[in-house]
């Protein structure tokens, strides 16, 4: 019996920590010890390692279970889209969020000016324009919630209609973690992830990761992913891996402790003069504001903050900010003056303290 048969029963939050594991044995280590080996002596289950790693093995275990399928590692989360992506055929329709991850963004847009997809993009909240979308398509790419809009879709009803319509259904889970959300039990294909965000935690490592469905439409997509990984050759390092396989041990209190830093400042933020408009979704560790003062005021927030951090990414233990637009690769419907908040697990009162002081200082010029 493997690790995940043995623990199938128990609780996500046990089982990681408890999968992943060496084989219990007297004196044998209680952490998937890093392997730095190239090559292996002949005969056995792997023999080199672009094609497999004991380390690897821990992580998919432990991911694939909380997901409720196989886990593939890949170097980033951009390696497992492209990966995802490489299963439309050439020519086919993809239907995806007109907002996204901006690395989505760009890859589908960038595929489909060369021809090799065809793309219709949606608004992934609205089921109707979606299942509109969806005749003749080869792919459906859901991202819920979006990346910086925080929409949500509904992903029992999309994964339907997407089957329905003959598509592969692909959920980026990144922002929703499989603590909040699993895609493959409402329907999904494969789910793809950031490990760099949420799942590592530490802003420390670049990871990414594939899940596919049980059964044998997930099978034969899951040799495919597998095949593209083998073949296209940019693996993750073992070392990367062991960090993300340490960080995600502590995904639940990491996220019980960031979701309610998360619903309390969007419930403080709601009430404050210079914030126009609060998003959050009512769950999980991001929320997006729009402030007054269009990009230039949002850029005097991001800048005026001190515990939190004015950088890019997110999902780490502490607190980020960032202006998405900064970015000329985010869409151009996602406002000027919206801040992406990555809340992390710092005291609340801490966090609300230095975003308010950065807010009320808005619009007051350097002191004479
Ligand atoms: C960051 C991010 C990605 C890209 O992942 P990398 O690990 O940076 O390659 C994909 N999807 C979402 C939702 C993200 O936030």
């Amino acid at each position: 019996m493997t690790d995940a048969e043995t623990h199938a029963g128990l609780s996500p939050d046990t089982r990681l920590v408890a999968l992943g594991r060496p084989e219990r044995a007297p004196g044998a280590p209680v952490n998937q010890p890093v392997e730095l080996s190239s090559t292996y002596v002949a005969d056995g289950p792997v023999n080199y390692a672009r094609v497999g790693n004991a380390v690897w093995s821990a992580f998919e275990e432990t991911l694939g279970s909380l997901e409720g399928g196989y886990a593939l590692v890949f170097a980033s989360g951009m390696g497992a889209i492209a990966a995802a992506v490489s299963l439309v055929p050439h020519g086919g329709a993809v239907v995806a969020p007109a907002h996204s991850y901006s690395g989505t963004l760009e890859l589908l847009d960038g595929l489909a000016a060369d021809g090799r997809v065809e793309l219709r993009r949606v608004d992934i909240s609205d089921t109707d324009a979606v299942v509109a979308a969806l005749p003749g398509a080869a792919m459906l790419w859901v991202e819920s919630p979006t990346n910086p809009m925080l929409e949500v879709g509904d992903l029992r009803a999309l994964a339907a209609a997407g089957r329905e319509a003959g598509a592969i259904v692909v959920c980026d889970n990144t922002f929703a973690t499989p603590l909040l959300q699993q895609p493959i039990t409402d329907g999904a294909d494969v789910v793809v992830h950031s490990v760099t965000k949420y799942l590592s935690g530490h802003s420390d490592v670049v990871l990414g990761a594939v899940v596919t469905a049980p059964g044998e439409r997930g099978q034969e997509l899951r040799g495919r992913l597998a095949e593209h990984r083998r073949l296209h050759g940019a693996i993750a390092g073992p070392m990367e891996v062991y960090l993300a396989l340490r960080g995600i041990r502590t995904l639940s209190v990491r996220l019980e402790r960031s979701g309610a830093n998360a619903a309390e400042l969007a419930a403080r933020l709601e009430g404050h003069p210079r914030v126009e408009r609060v998003r959050y979704p009512g769950f999980g560790s991001i929320v997006c504001i729009e402030v007054a003062g269009g990009a230039e005021g949002a850029e005097q927030v991001a800048a005026a903050t001190r515990l939190w951090t004015h950088s890019t990414s997110l999902g780490g233990v502490e607190s980020q900010v960032e202006r998405r637009r900064r970015w000329g690769a985010e869409a151009s419907t996602v406002p000027e003056s919206l801040l992406r908040l990555s809340v992390g697990i710092e005291a609340v009162d801490d966090l609300w303290a230095d975003l308010d002081q950065a807010l009320r200082a808005l619009g007051r010029g350097p002191a004479p």
